[in-house]
């Protein structure tokens, strides 16, 4: 199910324009508007989660869902034996801006570490 007032739902129901690079059954990825990274996608479940808080233990097989995209996403971008990185800002402390599960794929250059 979507959210009429979520950007990210609005994007899986076709409202909104998004460069999509990877789609399944459940789950879809498309580029970063604002990319931090030569290689930006964001993939998230097409079903409304807000944060990785608000999923429950039924949502496994999605969640793997969603890491298998994020694999395909990097291997399509042939950064996967470069290596990347996964990150789901969750929350006010963790930066979260979009409040739709997603979990950024970045990768195409060396990353620093910690993050800020
Ligand atoms: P976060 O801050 O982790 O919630 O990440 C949200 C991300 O969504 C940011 O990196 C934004 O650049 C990105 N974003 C916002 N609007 C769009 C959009 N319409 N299409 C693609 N990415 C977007």
């Amino acid at each position: 199910m979507t959210n009429d007032h979520c950007l990210f739902c609005r994007i899986v129901d076709g409202d909104v324009p998004a460069d999509v690079v990877h789609e399944t059954e459940h789950v879809l990825a498309f580029r970063d508007v604002s990319p931090k990274a030569p290689t930006h996608v964001l993939v998230i479940p097409k079903r409304h989660i807000a944060s990785l808080a608000e999923t429950d233990d039924g949502d496994t097989t999605l969640l793997g869902e969603v890491m298998i995209a994020a694999r395909d996403v990097a291997r399509g971008a042939g950064i996967d034996e470069a290596g990347f990185r996964i990150v789901a800002n969750t929350g006010g402390d963790g930066g979260q801006t979009v409040h739709h599960l997603h979990v950024h794929v970045l990768g195409g250059r060396a990353l620093g570490w910690p993050p800020g």
